[in-house]
């Protein structure tokens, strides 16, 4: 059981619409275990309307459609589709009173153009949508379901979650699917995959794909698995398998699903009663931001420097005036003093630091763009390591932020802590 998605319109082909609706339509259809097989996205053509539609009922079951449904003359998906399924138009009663009873609810005069969205193919079945004046539309031929929605994405949804979805569960056996994701932080997408090689080799004979979805700075492993309607199993399957990988991986992985590096880190800190300030040179406050964005924040974070200049790090860290001068200010003995000096002058159980050269320019041959300081300051001493990163300056300040945060989160754990 296949679908596809067309989506309609000029504007997202000159790219000033990003198509949205694709994206909610597909995970809608995935939600139910309905696969989607082909997006393609087309001009208010009629032909290449007629062309995209014979493309798709030769491969898929399902074909959903959205867009050129407006009152306008450039909307003609109405009239491309009487002439793909050869019908003709015929005026709804029941849909026109539903159009003019929504233009006395707004209080605005109906105009002519208005009515004739009450004109539906005579061989569809009409859907209702309560959020605007265009009707679903739904077409079977050959064994083929075709629906068509407005391009606009709030009509769009109301017609997807209470008609499409509920029709073709009913018309079709969908499937259960189960989504659960690890989300890791500390390597790139080649070099995990080749550390977990043994167990992503196990996962195909469970039934069970995978999938890496990086994003700047964190890596998140989605496992998938379909399975019969009413088999609620599928869950707890996911869920042992993901539990096998974290133990064996525990400085990388650090939760599941949409979870937080920050999310992780402050709920660590809540459960074990202890206290963080940061002193960020090349992050400019980006770890504090991410910090304080977890409501609650204020129960463990004390607060931070933002030491971008030699002059700050010396006077309010304490960072010693010949470190400075004899190792620069992306160094590990000046890293390390400005995590001691922010430790002590908010007097916190952890501390972290951070002082590197984002770039895109201020790199030397010793010292090149991309070189990053981090230090994490805690009751059994201190730990810094040096990365080496890109030239793209946002990139690696988020990295950095980030990389920072799960710097800490090992140390904690390593950290023995008896409730
Ligand atoms: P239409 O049904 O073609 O009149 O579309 C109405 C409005 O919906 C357009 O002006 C776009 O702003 C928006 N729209 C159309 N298609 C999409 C899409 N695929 N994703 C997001 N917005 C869309
Ligand atoms: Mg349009």
């Amino acid at each position: 059981m296949r679908v596809e998605i067309i989506t309609i319109g000029d504007e997202l082909l000159v790219g000033q619409t990003i198509d949205t609706n694709s994206a909610y339509m597909a995970q809608g259809l995935n939600s139910v275990g309905l696969e989607v097989h082909q997006i393609t996205t087309v001009s208010d053509k009629k032909d290449h309307i007629l062309e995209a539609l014979a493309a798709a009922e030769q491969r898929v079951d399902v074909v959903l459609i959205t867009g050129g449904l407006g009152p306008t003359k450039d909307d003609i998906t109405k009239h491309t589709l009487c002439t793909y399924f050869d019908t003709t138009l015929e005026m709804n009663e029941e849909i026109l009173g539903r159009i003019v009873a929504f233009f006395t609810s707004i209080g605005r005069e109906m105009l002519e153009v208005n009515r004739q969205q009450a004109a539906l193919p005579k061989a569809c079945v009409p859907l209702e949508n309560l959020r605007g004046t265009a009707a679903g539309m739904w077409f079977e031929r050959n064994d083929t379901v075709f629906v068509s929605m407005p391009g606009v994405p709030h009509e769009m949804k109301g017609l997807m979650d209470n008609q499409v979805i509920p029709r073709l569960k009913e018309r079709f056996n969908t499937r259960e699917i189960a989504h659960l994701s690890i989300m890791t932080q500390g390597v790139g997408e080649s070099y995990l995959a080749e550390m977990i090689a043994d167990w992503a080799d196990s996962l195909p004979a469970m039934g069970i794909s995978l999938a890496y979805l990086p994003s700047a700075g964190t890596l998140k492993l989605r496992l998938s698995k379909y399975g019969e309607n009413g088999n609620t199993g599928l869950m707890t399957e996911l869920r042992q398998k993901a539990e096998e990988l974290v133990k064996e991986i525990p400085t990388i992985a650090y939760g599941y699903n949409e979870e937080s590096l920050e999310e992780v880190v402050g709920q660590l800190l809540t459960e074990r009663g202890e206290t963080l300030s940061t002193a960020e040179s090349c992050t400019g406050g980006l770890i504090a931001k991410f910090i304080t964005s977890v409501p609650g924040s204020s129960a463990y974070f004390e607060g931070s420097v933002v030491s971008y200049s030699n002059r700050i790090k010396h006077a309010f860290l304490d960072v010693s005036e010949s470190d400075l001068h004899e190792h620069g200010a992306v160094s590990k003995e000046v890293v390390e003093q400005m995590a001691l000096g922010v430790r002590t002058k908010m007097n916190t159980t952890w501390s972290i630091a951070t002082s590197g050269i984002a770039g895109p320019t201020g790199g030397s041959e010793e010292k090149p763009v991309g070189t990053v300081w981090l230090a994490v300051a805690g009751p059994q001493g201190i730990v810094s390591r040096k990365f080496m990163m890109g030239n793209d300056r946002r990139g690696n300040i988020k990295r950095s932020a980030l990389s920072a945060l799960n710097m800490l989160r090992i140390e904690i754990l390593k950290e023995p802590f008896v409730n």
